[in-house]
């Protein structure tokens, strides 16, 4: 593996596998270009180090071959003004134009190749698809940290191709440092912050966190799962019953291995999932028939900030409530503002999972936190502990 910081791109051809898998507007407008944004330092690395850069993606998710929709000739003009060049397009990313158009790319340029999922071969990770798109370039690079859980013709497959000249750019490479330093590194004590709506998504997550984490602390949807577990009442709550019993053991196992796991005492509940509904404040185990908890209470958002606040670490991982709804966002925001809290105190803050990350981008508390990961089931992936294909395909040993 080699080393995008020292690695000598002169009269290179890289092949960068980026996430452009950016939301469009029925006029094919750009709403939301974080994910283009985030991929510039890498290309701009290469570029500057005389290298010649060809883009590959995906963008949505087409069924049957090419969709006007889906076609990454929308995003060339942004991509062109981020970059400050004029970003070339291969309408196929295989096939003779796109071999033309790589074989005569020149130092500093840069050529996008057509959505890639127009073929099926790349979701099913072909090998004779991997390697016409390896044959464009010298060198492979991965900065697709948002499809690193997928083993796609050019996510994972395309590595054995280059079996010496490839590498992370600094979106996996960030992403990466991030999770390690949580992880692996994270300064004691570390304090995991779940929520979302379902214990089934996340109990791998528990399980799995629970070497690592000195703290563990649960709200949401899932919540009423464990105080059920407990012996609570929780009228209407979402619950998932064929997991009661998981979560007992996940609580128990907590215990032997010295985690405190932090269950709400109170929840703001709701006599329908409305902003509208009748609301009132309750202790979370005792939730009257025909109610429902739709975020955690006061007392609750007191005892998780304080923990919060105490920790040295902290990973945030789902919301704490409804907090699409106003009335039921208190739990969400007051908790992103302990954690910006703690962070501004030297605490090392890392956001990941598709809602939490619109909470902090909601609140306006994107830049308060240490890191924003920008790979929801990627990141949830690797949190349960899984060996992710693109990183693999890079770094056996990973
Ligand atoms: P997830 O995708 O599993 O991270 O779940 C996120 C969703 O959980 C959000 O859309 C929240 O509205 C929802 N959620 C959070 N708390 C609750 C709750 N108490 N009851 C129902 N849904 C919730």
């Amino acid at each position: 593996m080699k080393n995008i910081d020292t690695y000598n791109f002169t009269d290179k051809k890289v092949i960068v596998r980026v996430d452009f898998n950016v939301p469009l507007n029925d006029k094919f407008e750009i709403t939301d270009d974080t994910r283009i944004r985030a991929a510039i330092p890498t290309i701009q690395k290469i570029r500057e180090g005389g290298g010649a850069v060809i883009l590959m993606s995906h963008l949505g998710r087409p069924k049957n071959g090419p969709e006007e929709k889906f076609s990454l000739k929308h995003i060339i003009t942004d991509l062109s003004e981020k970059l400050g060049t004029d970003v070339q397009f291969a309408n196929n990313c295989i096939g003779a134009e796109a071999v033309a158009k790589a074989s005569k790319l020149k130092a500093g340029e840069v050529l996008l190749l057509e959505n890639l999922r127009f073929y099926k071969e790349e979701t099913k990770g072909d090998k004779a698809f991997a390697e016409k798109l390896a044959a464009l370039a010298d060198v492979y690079m991965n900065d697709a940290f948002g499809t690193a859980h997928r083993a796609h013709a050019s996510t994972a497959i395309i590595a054995q191709f280059f079996p010496t000249e490839k590498m992370f750019g600094y979106v996996m490479n960030n992403e990466l440092a991030s999770i390690n330093k949580v992880l692996k590194e994270g300064e004691k004590p570390v304090t995991a912050v779940l929520g979302g709506a379902k214990v089934s998504g996340k109990i791998e997550i528990i399980n799995s966190l629970l070497s690592k984490v000195d703290n563990i602390v649960i709200g949401g949807g899932m919540m009423f799962t464990f105080i059920k577990a407990l012996g609570g009442q929780i009228g209407n709550s979402l619950v998932e019953n064929d997991l009661i019993e998981t979560a007992k053991a996940a609580m128990q196992k907590a215990d032997e291995m010295n985690v405190t796991f932090y269950i709400p005492t109170d929840a703001v509940i709701a006599d329908k999932f409305d902003n509208n509904a009748n609301i009132k404040t309750c202790q979370a185990g005792e939730i009257p028939d025909g109610w429902m908890g739709l975020d955690i209470g006061p007392e609750t958002i007191r005892t998780f900030s304080d923990v919060i606040e105490n920790s040295a670490t902290i990973l945030w991982n789902g919301p704490m409530g409804v907090f699409e709804m106003d009335n039921f966002s208190k739990g969400t925001i007051e908790i992103a503002q302990a954690i910006a809290r703690s962070t501004s105190k030297g605490a090392y803050s890392l956001v990941g999972g598709g809602d939490s990350v619109a909470a902090v981008n909601k609140y306006n508390l994107a830049n308060e936190v240490s890191y924003v990961s920008t790979g929801g089931g990627a990141m949830l992936e690797f949190l349960e502990g899984k060996t992710l294909p693109g990183v693999a395909a890079i770094t056996p040993s990973a």
